[in-house]
């Protein structure tokens, strides 16, 4: 029986659905091998977020047919359905799988693997309505535009980071109904779908039953969840039902938009005993000029009522924004209005984005493009002002006692661990087993990482 390898690119959402991808090849019987070189088949599960995204996944398609030229590639997700033709040009491409597919992914694999490469161009596909945009290639491409992808059966397993087997993270909503002009995920993921509440608590409940302690919640617009289903739900009702899940000790949200972070949101955070003290809210500029080119729905005033409300309630919460730099039109004037809206802010760190105009997009067609050496520039005092924001936040934690998770990795006299309001922690001491929760004193910052020793478990 074949081999197979997967390697995941991108946002948690794409981590999970590589998840799936991985359990349905499993389920056919593939086996994981262990690293490229070991796997008759190599699964690239792509981002197409920024144009590194694209130049990552395309370095990885050559890396991978160096270290085994012998090696099937299949090239799936965000990237392989913006851009397939470009894909399956790339040599030692076996086959371009869109999101569209990525449901039929291991099947579309099984059927090709067992009819041989010569003959997989003629092979009858896996689905009736589907086409192929390349027959007459060797490498085939399997994906359809939106009519129908927003009726595609909703993929998503929950998934562990690649270096760990703690927070565990699960994907409860998919695609976007908004229109942000820089970004291209709604033309590569369709229409928001979400899983179903109940099933949303069976996956919860069957992890809290493993003995995580800690998930995340992650979703490409989690704040529109349950607003396509036929018994309409919202976020806010998904998290009061995941209050009295049983055994598990603390569930995270990846990241929510502003304007859907109700103050029954940030109340609900408040009061719960399982939800991490810890919210992402997209920034991505402080000056409403820029946000209205964005199509972003809020002024730069309300974000700061919410991420004001937020500190008021819940004092020691981590608050995180992703901001863009460099959006076209961006003056270095406005540059510095993001800079100090940044800066009187409650937030505790960035993610910071250097804009990358991705085709199709509004943006990409706009005047007045930044030059490449200023948003360099841009970024950089941008990181540094998060390293600085962290790093005052930090200091506010030493002499407090943190709740946190135990990650994998420990040593004799040291266990990483993530505190709930998402601090990297050097817990002292013995060695502590992965997914248990901890109070810890913290005394001191260390190579950037909170440092303290257990004062008592959970
Ligand atoms: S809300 Fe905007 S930035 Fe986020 S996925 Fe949707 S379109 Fe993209």
């Amino acid at each position: 029986m074949s081999n197979f390898h997967i390697i995941n690119f991108g946002c948690r959402a794409t981590q999970a659905d590589g998840g799936e991808i991985e359990r349905e090849m499993l389920a056919r019987s593939f086996e994981k091998a262990p690293s490229i070189a070991d796997a008759r088949i190599v699964i690239l599960n792509t981002c197409t977020v920024t144009a590194a995204a694209d130049r990552d996944a395309r370095q990885t398609v050559r890396r991978v047919r160096r270290e085994n030229p012998q090696a099937k590639i299949v090239v799936t997700g965000c990237y392989a359905q913006r851009a397939p033709e470009e894909i399956r040009q790339l040599p030692g491409v076996y086959c371009v799988v869109g999101n569209s597919h990525k449901h039929l992914l291991a099947q579309i694999v099984d059927q090709k693997m067992a009819s041989g490469l010569q003959e997989a161009a003629t092979d009858d596909p896996p689905d009736a309505n589907e086409r192929s945009l390349a027959p007459s290639c060797t490498a085939e491409v399997y994906i359809d535009q939106f009519t129908r992808f927003e009726k595609t059966p909703f993929v998503g397993q929950a998934l562990f980071a690649a270096t760990e087997r703690t927070r565990p993270s699960l994907k409860i909503q998919d695609g976007c109904d908004a229109n942000c002009s820089f970004c291209i995920i709604p033309a590569v993921r369709g229409r928001s779908r979400s899983l179903p509440p109940d099933e949303v608590l069976k996956q919860v409940e069957s992890l809290a039953a493993e003995g995580y302690k800690e998930l995340v919640l992650s979703g490409i617009h989690l704040g529109s969840y349950g607003r396509d289903l036929k018994a309409r739900s919202s976020l806010l009702s998904l998290l009061e039902a995941l209050e009295n899940v049983k055994d598990l000790c603390r569930i995270r949200l990846s990241s929510i938009e502003p304007l859907e972070v109700s103050e029954g949101v940030i109340d609900h955070v408040t009061r719960s005993r399982r939800f991490a003290k810890h919210l992402h809210i997209p920034l991505q500029s402080g000056v409403d000029r820029i946000l209205r080119l964005m199509r972003r729905p809020y002024t730069s005033d309300q974000y700061a009522q919410v991420v004001c409300s937020i500190r008021r309630k819940i004092p020691d919460a981590a608050i995180g924004a992703d901001v863009i730099t460099g959006f076209p039109g961006e003056t270095e004037e406005e540059h510095r209005a993001t800079m100090a809206f940044i800066e009187r802010s409650p937030l505790t760190y960035l993610h910071v984005f250097s804009f990358s105009p991705r085709p199709g997009t509004l943006a990409a067609e706009m005047h007045g493009q930044v030059s490449p050496q200023v948003i360099k520039h841009r970024s950089q005092e941008l990181r540094d002002l998060g390293k600085r924001k962290k790093f005052e936040f930090q200091q506010q934690m030493v002499g407090r006692v943190l709740s946190v998770v135990t990650l994998d990795r420990a040593d004799h006299d040291f266990t990483d661990a993530m505190s709930e309001n998402f601090l990297a922690v050097h817990v002292e001491g013995p060695a502590i087993d992965p997914n248990q929760i901890v109070e810890v004193k913290i005394s001191g910052i260390d190579h950037g990482l909170l440092t303290g020793g257990v004062v008592g478990s959970r």
